[in-house]
Formats: C-alpha cells, structure tokens, sequence
C-alpha cells in the first residue's frame, strides 16, 4: 500500500512540484485510506513557528488561525508534538488541558467538520531538527487506531523527506543569492530584488551604488586577505547604516543600496557611509591598517523623468562612474547632464590617447616674470596637442584627460621628456634658464616612482635636475586623510626636488598644512587676482605673501591679464607673475627668442 505512495512522492519531487502539492497528496492518501479522518500538515520555521502547510479538507479560517503560533508543551496536539518531539493524542479537545487555551478553535473545528478529537505526530528531519506536524482529526472522541498508526508512520516519513529537500533546495537558492564573503545579496540576488520593487511600484524608490576606492592597490600592497577584510568591513557598515536585507555586493569593490526615498534621502545616506567608511581605521573593533575611502552614485525615481529598471541602474551607474573619474571620497546625485559630460570626457580621452600614439603632444611654455623688472626668471610647461589639421588644442579643453588616472602617467612621462630635451636645448645656447614647471598629477602619486622617472627622462637628455620645479595642484595635494601625496611631496623635496602649489586658495590647504607640508612655491590662483579689483581678493593675496615670506616660499600670482593687477601686485609686495599680461604659452623656439629678447614681453 504506501509503496505506490512513496514511488507518487518521489515522483513529485523529481518533477520539481511543490511543497504544498505534495503535501496536499499525502493528505490525500491518508484521508482515503484511514476513513472518515481529516487530515493537515503544518511546518515548523527555525523560529519555533507554526505555519500551516497542507489539509484542504480542513477549514481554511482554522489553518489561518494556526499560522505563527510558536510551539510548545501545552500547545493543542500539533504545537506540544512538535515541542515534545513525540505523538499527542488528544481525544476530547473540548476538555483536554492541551487545547485549553484553543477553546475557539476547537469550537471552529467543530463546528465546521464535527471535529472532537486530535492526533497529532512530529515530523523530524534526519538530524533531530523538528519540520512540522502531521495531524490526524477524528470526528469521534478517540486516539489512533493500529491501522492509522502504521499509515501515519509511512506518511510522516516521507513528510520529512519532502520537507528536507525543500529546505535543501531553499538554502541552495539562498546560497546562489548571497555573497559569501559578506554575507549580503549578491548581484542576482539585487538585480531580482530591483526588479521586484520596481513591479511593485515602490516610490520614492532611491538606489545608491557604492564603489571601494583602489581596492585593486590594497591587494597588491597589502595582500588579498587584507582586501578581503577591507570589503567585508565596509559591507558590514553599508549595511548598518542602510537596511541589510537591501545592502548587495553587485562586484567585487562595489556595493549597491536600495531605499525609498529622495535626493536628501541619498545625500544622507551616503555622507553616513563616507563617513563611517574613513573611520573604519580607527574603529574600535578589528581595525583596519589604513583609512579605506569609498566613492559613491546614487540616483532615484522622478515623476519628471520615468525611467525602466535597466535605465534606473543604468542612470546611478553613469553617477558612480562620473564620482570615480571626478569626486573621488565623494557622493554624485545622477541629473541628465551626467551622460554628456561622460561623453565629453570620453572624447578628451580619446583625442590625448590618439595624440600620445601619433607623438602630437607638445610642450608650450608660458613666462614667469619679476614684476620689477618683467625679465622671465621661469616657465610653465603646459600640455598641448596639436590635431591632424594642425590646430592646437590647449590643456584647458581637455581637462578630463589632464586628471585621468591612467592616462596621466603617459601624459607626465611625455611631457618630463619634452620638457628636458627643450632645456638642454636652451642650455645649448647660453639662455640664462631658471626654473621649468611641469604639471603632475595624482596618477603620478599614486604610481609611486615619480623621482625615478623624472631623473630618467633628464638623464636621458643630458639636462640638469636643479631646472624643474614640479607643480601639484591643492586638490591633489591634498588626497584624502593619509596625506599620502604631501609626505611623497616631503620626500621628492629631501630628494633635492623644488614643488610649488598650483591653484592656492582653490582647494582645502590651510595655512597649518603648509607649516607641516611646506612647498618651495604657491602659485596664488587666478581667480584671486580676478577678484582683486573688488577688495576681497586683495586680502587674500597680501595675506598669502606675507604667510609665505615668512615660511620662506616664493608666491608667483597668476592669470595676471592686465596693467592695473601688475601694478596692485607689485604694490603689495608680490615679487613674481605669470598671465597673458607677459605672454601666452608659446614653442620652445619663440621662448628662446623672447629670453634673447630680454626682458620683453612674449606674446603667442
Ligand atoms: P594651470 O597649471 O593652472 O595652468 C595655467 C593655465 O592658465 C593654462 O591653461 C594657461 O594657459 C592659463 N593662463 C595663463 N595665463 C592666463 C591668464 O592671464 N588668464 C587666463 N584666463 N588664463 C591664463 P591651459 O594650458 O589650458 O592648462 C589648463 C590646466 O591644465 C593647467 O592649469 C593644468 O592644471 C593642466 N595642465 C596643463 N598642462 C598639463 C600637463 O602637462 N600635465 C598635467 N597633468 N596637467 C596639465
Ligand atoms: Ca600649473
Ligand atoms: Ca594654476
């Protein structure tokens, strides 16, 4: 007899059909071989929970009434046999201690089927763990019969079976769902989710994608495990900030965030992770060897610009890849703008790429002058590329490329050649050369052997090093918490190298920085010098110089456009100035002539 049941059950679980159909069948089977019986099956969840499974013959408003309570001795029959792992007859539900406390359900029952008795067997899984119940109810007071009990025996059995492999499979498609090195959704897992909330109508509904910033150097420098670390870390505190269940690791160094809510909704939120991130150095708890930074995109659903769920991720994609390539440790809110400026970005990459292969970089010079005297003591190199038709573009219009991470090391490498051989080139004829600067980016920094390829490229054209002063702007100057450029920067200056500050007053560097992080010069910028008819640039200035006389550094002002600034300049004590006022950058041949010249104006 239960043979052809067992061989229906395994049937139905190699055809993939689900709990509760199976379920249901075994009811069925019981039902129609044990007379006269009402039959159900509840599950138990790993808290201790019931839920009701299958039993149709049974009243639906009495499986619902079952749902979430949690087993225990004195629990009807099926919530002690559960908790007591053993069979519990109950043969008058009416009067039984057990079901005391069911009073209305008994009633339930009875009313609706003429119920008055309940057997009640556990069904446990292979290792001692308790599935659920499988109930037996009689419409007579009475307990099992000998009959029953051998049916039940049968039927619990393969309840469990079933069970466990349903439990098997679910884990299995938790597991195909999480990422095991954090414990978080995994990609799938949030590209279902997504979608789900996207059907659902969610609204607000805000993603946020988190980016681990140079997660790829950490685990060259310090090793995988510590990357590892590093990312666990921070998905931990993702998730605390955000909801767990929404957190997801959608890549190795990028995690992604769902919530309901807005721009300020983002806005918070990521400054919370940004924050918490930086701290993570000195957490109190299993801290790490440095400060991690990450970098963050978030977009979310505007009545104004409705989008699909594919263009929704798409859009706080394009904000994560435009904070990677411009705001670093920083937060970008997706607007539509975002995809043409991407564009415009990949269009500064591609002409500077083609122009480094095709040897169209060139190297333009602009005068530094004595305000005194307008004799050039220094230059400027500044980047230009000359196109295929041969017009010039400047640095200016390709700022993107300027910055870039990858490209900046080939660009400073030209350009320290350049730049040498047109020293060595003016050394060859007696031009009284002072100090060259050449512009150098953070992919220098991050590269690590700037002194190395600076002395190589000099060496390489016989020129002498005491000629270039290396310029870093103050936002790079000033990377993150570690300071890592500024002490690169101590060391290039222990190395006999001179530094100047490009585009003070633009940046964060304050004046304390300066005393722990000296320069040999700050190039004052020119908005500044712009502002200087209005007052209020005038202070800073004379600030700066008398600062910086004092620290022993050079001030050179810059952008200096017309006579009048040259004059307040020179008034208030500023020795050195760069601007179109003296000159454009100009080719190394027209320098040479305008150092011949001396000391005249060069005008491109
Ligand atoms: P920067 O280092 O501040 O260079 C000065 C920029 O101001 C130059 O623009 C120059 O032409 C312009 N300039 C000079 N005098 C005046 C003036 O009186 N008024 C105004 N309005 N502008 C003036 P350029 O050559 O387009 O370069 C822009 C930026 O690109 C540079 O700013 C620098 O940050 C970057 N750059 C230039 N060459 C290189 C390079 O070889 N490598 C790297 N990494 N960056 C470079
Ligand atoms: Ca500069
Ligand atoms: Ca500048």
């Amino acid at each position: 007899m239960p043979d052809q049941l067992q061989q229906d059950i395994l049937a139905m679980v190699a055809r993939g059909c689900s709990v509760q159909e199976t379920g249901e069948h075994i009811c069925r089977h019981a039902e129609r071989l044990a007379d006269g019986v009402l039959c159900s099956i509840v599950t138990v969840d790993h808290a201790g929970l019931i839920h009701p499974l299958a039993g149709s013959s049974i009243s639906p408003a009495y499986s619902a009434a079952l749902d979430g309570i949690a087993i225990g001795p004195g629990v009807g029959s099926c919530g002690t046999a559960a908790a007591l792992r053993k069979p519990v007859a109950v043969e008058d539900i009416f009067s039984d201690p057990l079901w005391a406390p069911y009073q209305g359900l008994a009633e339930m029952l009875h009313k609706a089927h003429g119920v008055q008795a309940c057997w009640s067997s556990p069904i446990i899984q292979s290792d001692g763990r308790v599935l659920g119940a499988f109930g037996f109810y009689y419409k007579s007071r009475r307990g099992p019969t000998a009959k029953e009990r051998a049916i039940v025996a049968k039927c619990v059995d393969l309840c469990a079976l079933v069970l466990e492999r349903d439990e098997a499979r679910a884990e299995n498609k938790r597991l195909t769902h999480i990422d095991i090195l954090t414990g978080l959704g995994n990609r799938a897992n949030f590209i279902q989710t997504l979608g789900e909330a996207y059907d659902a109508g969610k609204s607000p509904l805000a993603l946020l994608l988190i980016d681990i910033d140079s997660l790829g150097h950490v685990n060259d420098i310090s090793g995988q495990a510590v990357g590892d670390r590093v990312i666990r870390k921070i998905g931990q505190t993702i998730a605390r900030i955000a909801l767990p269940g929404m957190t997801f690791r959608v890549d190795a160094d990028e995690f992604a965030v769902l919530l309901e809510g807005t721009e300020v909704d983002l806005s918070r939120i990521s400054a919370e992770i940004l924050q918490a991130v930086s701290g993570e150095e000195t957490s109190q708890t299993d801290p790490l060897p440095f400060a991690p930074s990450v970098t963050c995109g978030g977009t979310f659903l505007a009545a104004s610009t409705p989008c699909d769920a594919s263009t929704f991720l798409q859009r706080a994609d394009l904000a994560l890849q435009h904070a990677k390539q411009t705001a670093r440790g920083r937060f970008v809110l997706y607007n539509d703008d975002l995809a043409s400026a991407i564009a415009q970005r990949f269009r500064a990459l591609q002409t500077v790429t083609s122009a480094l292969a095709e040897n169209r970089i060139e190297a333009h010079y602009q005068p530094i002058i004595r305000l005194a005297t307008r004799e050039i003591v220094g230059l400027e190199a500044l980047c230009r590329v000359r196109t295929p038709e041969g017009k010039i573009i400047s640095a200016g219009q390709l700022a993107e490329a300027m910055e870039d991470l990858t490209l900046g090391n080939f660009l400073t490498d030209r350009m320290l050649a350049l730049v040498a051989r047109d020293i060595r080139y003016w050394l060859d004829q007696d031009i009284p050369l002072q100090h060259v600067g050449v512009n150098v980016s953070m992919a220098d920094f991050l590269k690590g052997n700037l002194h190395e390829r600076i002395v190589a490229a000099f060496k390489a054209h016989g020129a002498p090093l005491e000629h270039i002063v290396l310029e870093v702007t103050e936002s790079v100057y000033m990377d993150g918490s570690d300071r890592i450029v500024a002490r690169a920067i101590e060391q290039l200056r222990g190395e006999g190298l001179l530094v100047a500050l490009d585009d003070f007053g633009t940046g964060f560097a304050s004046l304390t920085h300066l005393l722990n992080f000296p320069v040999d010069m700050i190039k004052i910028d020119r908005s500044f010098v712009a502002q200087m008819a209005t007052g209020r640039g005038e202070i800073v200035i004379k600030a700066l110089l008398d600062m910086a006389t004092g620290l022993g550094m050079r001030v050179v002002a810059e952008g200096v456009e017309t006579t009048e600034q040259a004059i307040r300049l020179e008034h208030l004590g500023c020795v050195h100035a760069q601007g179109y006022l003296f000159g454009h950058a100009a080719s190394r041949e027209q320098t040479a002539e305008a150092f011949l010249r001396r000391p005249i104006r060069i005008s491109a």
